[in-house]
């Protein structure tokens, strides 16, 4: 029997793992196969405080891991593949392997979202990406497209005129969701600009992406665009296909806390992008880590009181 369990390996499951670790619960993390979340595909970290010279996606991860493991979290790179929180102890299972535990954290991120369309995946890592800073650097002095209207889009886009010579934006309709601040920074840039009311049907290329079909939603017209790179920023999907059924969804498939630690199952924690639409920062996702590994702990004490108290003669 575990006491607590850790499903995901990003800045709030190591963050959970650091805490629990310390307050002797001597948490078992399932990190993934893919451990270490979405930070393992970024390249400088500028934004998390005590770095002030930044710091590598992956480099600050593996500082993440060997904290959690300083204190004597077990790490296992391994998927949660199913759970049952029905009963208790609660269940997760692996592959090979059936756990039971006492309580559980769940971190398992969000994924970026892809758009579906052929070719997409044929030339992903030959243009296609979701990642400009993992990628971006490929494409010095090429042209260029970013899907989507929001921040993330704006973001790469800004990012990405380091390296192309043109970033083309396109966007399905004929304003921008992003922030007003990130929308005129991307508008007013030289290098970057817009192909609106349009929609990418399928990316073209032989090894390597050469181009791209586009159709305009308004009057249906389709034409080739010639591009040497695609990144996708049409937003995240959490990470939540396991806990469909057993934990409260909603609509968009985040997991359902009132108060960004619990859920609807009790002794069942939540922490990081997996419930959070909003603010979806390394910072954030930490903290959470960090209150969900402090809830568990009282809630294990309130636990062994009632346990006491049951068997008081
Ligand atoms: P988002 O705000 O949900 O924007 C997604 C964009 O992709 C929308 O413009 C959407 O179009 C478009 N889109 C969605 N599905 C599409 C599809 N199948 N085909 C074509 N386009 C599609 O996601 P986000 O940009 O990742 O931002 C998420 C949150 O993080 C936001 O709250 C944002 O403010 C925040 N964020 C902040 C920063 C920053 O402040 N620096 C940076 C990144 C993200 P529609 O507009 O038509 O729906």
């Amino acid at each position: 029997m575990e006491t607590v369990i850790i499903i995901g390996s990003g800045p709030a499951g190591l963050t959970a793992a650091v805490y629990a670790a310390r307050a002797n619960l001597n948490p078992l993390v399932l990190a993934g196969g893919l451990y270490g979340g979405q930070l393992m595909l970024t390249t400088e970290v500028e934004n998390y405080p005590g770095f002030p010279d930044g710091i590598m996606g992956p480099d600050m991860m593996m500082k993440f891991r060997e904290q959690a493991e300083r204190f004597g979290a077990r790490i296992e790179n391994v998927d949660a593949t199913s759970v049952d929180f029905t009963k208790k102890p609660f269940v997760v299972r692996t592959d090979d392997t059936e756990y039971r535990a006492k309580t559980v954290i769940v971190a398992t991120g969000a994924s970026a979202r892809w758009l579906d369309i052929p070719g997409e995946e044929k030339f992903r890592g030959r243009g296609v990406s979701t990642c400009a800073t993992c990628d971006g650097a490929f494409f010095r002095e090429k042209h260029i497209v970013v899907v989507g209207g929001g921040d993330s889009a704006m973001e790469e886009a800004l990012f990405l005129t380091r390296f192309g010579t043109k970033v083309t934006v396109i966007h399905r309709r004929d304003h921008l969701r992003a922030s007003k601040i990130m929308a005129a920074r991307a508008e007013a840039h030289e290098k970057i600009d817009f192909i609106w009311n349009t929609v990418v049907e399928e990316v073209l290329g032989d090894t390597v992406m050469h181009g791209l079909v586009l159709r305009n939603v308004v009057d249906g017209s389709t034409r080739a665009l010639d591009a040497d790179a695609l990144f996708i920023a049409i937003g995240h999907t959490p990470n939540t296909a396991i806990f469909d059924g057993q934990l409260d969804l909603d609509e968009n498939g985040y997991i359902v806390s009132p108060d960004g630690v619990s859920t609807n199952i009790d002794g069942v924690f939540v922490a990081g992008d997996v419930n959070d639409l909003r603010y979806k920062q390394a910072i954030t996702a930490a903290g959470a880590g960090c209150k969900a590994a402090m809830d568990v702990e009282k809630y294990l004490e309130a636990l062994d009181f009632a346990v006491e108290e049951a068997f008081a003669p």
